[in-house]
C-alpha cells in the first residue's frame, strides 16, 4: 500500500530530487526528446517477446521522462495534464517498479537504434535511482545488495566456505593437472594478481574457478583471490542504489592495496566488468591506484606469449559465442574473446547478430535475483534462443554467469540441446 499524508510527501520529495540528480549526470537531453517514432520496438528483446505496448522502449522510457517533465519543464509545472507530466507520487513511485525493473535489462539496445540517439537505457536508470533512494527496489534485488553491504558477497558465503572449497577445488587440479604445486590461493600478500569471482563460482560452477586456477598455474601466474571482497559482482549498480556501488567498489580497491597486487583481474562477468572497470572510478571520483583488466585479455596475452600452449582438437565441438551486453555493448571488450576462442576451439560460428548489435539473452539487469519476473525473463530469451539454434553448435559460450544462468533456463525451455561454458572452461580444456 502506498504512503500517504507527511510520509508520502517526504517520498516525493526525496524522489524528485534524485531525479533531478540523476538527470544532471544524463543530460536533460535525454528526457525530453522522445519524438515516438516507434523505430526502437523491434530493437527490444522483451518487446519482441511479448509485444504489447507497455513493453515498448519508448513507452518504458516515458514512464520516467513524464515525471521528469512535471518538475522540469514550463508546461509540465503548469498544465501537467496537457503533456502528460505526472507527480512523483507514492502510487505513481509504485506503478514505476515494474515498468524499470521487470520490463527492462538495461541493455542498451534500443539506445543503438534509437533516431535521434536517446540513451533509454540510462533514462531507465534514472528510474531505478529514483526507486532505490526511495526504498521501493524489488525485494530479491534488494536482499542481494545488503547481502553484498553485510556480508562482502552477493551469496553470503563465508570466509572458511570460501577457503574449503578453494581447497578441494585445489586437491582435484593437483589431481587433473599431476603437479603438486598447485593452489588456490586466499588472501596471500605479495601477488601480481588479484582475481576477483563471482559467488556463484565458489556456490554452483566450481568448474570456471578451476579452470581459472589451473590456467593461472600453466602461466606461472603470481594470483591469489581477496579473503573477504573477492565479490566481482556489484549489486548496487543494478538496484540504482550508487552509494552501496560505490561502497562495494571501494572495499575490493582497498583490498588490493593492502595485499600489494600490481593488479585486478575480474573474472567473466559482464556487469562486474563494466561496473569496476568503467563505472568505479565515477562512483569513487578518482583514478584507480592498480591496474584492472578482464580475465579474456589476460588469457589473450598467456596463449600469445607461448606462457600457455593450447590445442584446439581438444575442444572438438562446435562452439558459438554469446555477447553479454555489460562486457560487450557497455564494456566495449569484444574482440579479447573471440581470439582466445579460435585458438582453443576447433569448430568456432558466430551467432547473428553479434558484438554491440547482439540481442540481450533476458538475464541482464538484476532480472535473476527477481522471482516474480522469472515468466518474463525466460520467455524474453526466445530470440536468443533462436540464434543459439541456428548456429548449430553443441556449446554455448559465455564470459558471464548471469548470462549463463539464463542461458541454461532457456536452453532447457526452447530445448537447444547445448552446454554453456565460461571462456575460460574452454582455455583450460585446450592446455597442451
Ligand atoms: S534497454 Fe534493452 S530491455 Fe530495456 S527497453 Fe532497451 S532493448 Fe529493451
Ligand atoms: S526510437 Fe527513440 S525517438 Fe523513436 S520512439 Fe524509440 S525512444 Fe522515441
Amino acid at each position: 500500500m502506498a504512503a500517504r499524508g507527511e510520509q508520502g510527501r517526504r517520498i516525493t520529495e526525496t524522489a524528485r530530487e534524485t531525479l533531478g540528480q540523476s538527470v544532471r549526470g544524463l543530460g536533460a537531453y535525454h528526457m525530453n526528446a522522445c519524438v515516438k517514432c516507434g523505430l526502437c520496438a523491434e530493437t527490444c528483446h522483451i518487446y519482441q517477446a511479448e509485444p504489447e505496448p507497455a513493453n515498448h522502449p519508448g513507452v518504458k522510457a516515458s514512464k520516467v521522462i513524464d515525471h521528469y517533465r512535471r518538475y522540469h519543464t514550463f508546461l509540465g509545472k503548469y498544465l501537467p495534464g496537457l503533456v502528460g507530466a505526472r507527480d512523483l507520487s507514492p502510487d505513481a513511485l509504485d506503478q514505476l517498479v515494474d515498468v524499470v525493473y521487470g520490463r527492462c535489462t538495461a541493455c542498451g539496445r534500443c539506445s543503438l537504434h534509437c533516431s535521434i540517439g536517446l540513451d533509454i537505457a540510462a533514462v531507465i536508470r534514472a528510474g531505478r535511482n529514483v526507486l532505490a533512494a526511495v526504498g521501493k527496489v524489488p525485494e530479491g534485488l534488494q536482499r542481494t545488495v545488503d547481502n553484498q553491504i553485510e556480508t562482502g558477497n552477493q551469496m553470503a558465503i563465508t570466509e572458511e566456505e570460501l577457503k574449503s572449497t578453494a581447497e578441494w577445488l585445489a586437491g582435484d587440479l593437483r589431481l587433473e593437472m599431476d603437479d603438486d604445486g598447485v593452489e588456490i590461493p586466499i588472501g596471500a600478500k605479495g601477488r601480481r594478481v588479484l582475481y576477483l569471482v563471482n559467488p556463484r563460482e565458489v556456490k554452483f560452477f566450481p568448474l570456471s574457478l578451476m579452470a581459472a586456477a589451473g590456467v593461472f598455474h600453466a602461466a606461472g601466474e603470481r594470483w591469489t583471490i581477496p579473503s573477504k571482497f573477492y565479490d566481482v559482482t556489484n549489486y548496487g549498480f543494478y538496484s540504482g542504489d550508487d552509494p552501496a556501488a560505490r561502497e562495494l567498489t571501494r572495499r575490493v580497491i582497498e583490498e588490493a592495496e593492502s595485499l600489494g597486487v600490481e593488479e585486478i583481474i575480474l573474472s567473466e562477468c559482464g556487469h562486474g566488468f563494466r561496473s569496476f572497470r568503467w563505472e568505479g572510478p565515477n562512483w569513487m571520483e578518482q583514478e584507480y591506484p592498480v591496474r584492472m583488466r578482464s580475465v579474456l585479455e589476460i588469457l589473450e596475452e598467456y596463449i600469445d606469449s607461448g606462457r600457455v600452449k593450447v590445442d584446439p582438437e581438444k575442444n572438438a565441438d562446435r562452439v558459438t559465442l554469446h555477447d553479454p551486453c555489460n562486457l560487450v555493448r557497455w564494456g566495449g571488450i569484444s574482440e579479447p574473446q573471440r581470439r582466445v576462442l579460435k585458438k582453443v576451439v576447433a569448430d568456432f560460428v558466430e551467432m547473428t547478430p553479434n558484438r554491440k548489435d547482439s540481442y540481450c539473452c533476458g538475464g541482464g539487469g538484476g532480472m535473476l535475483s527477481m522471482s516474480e519476473y522469472g515468466e518474463r525473463r525466460v520467455m524474453s530469451g526466445k530470440i536468443k534462443a533462436e540464434q543459439i539454434r541456428a548456429t548449430g553448435a553443441k556449446i554455448v559460450a559465455t564470459p558471464c554467469h548471469n548470462c549463463a544462468d539464463q542461458l541454461i533456463e532457456i536452453s532447457k525451455k526452447y530445448q537447444l540441446g547445448v552446454e554453456i561454458q565460461a571462456v575460460v572452461e574452454l582455455v583450460y580444456n585446450a592446455l597442451a
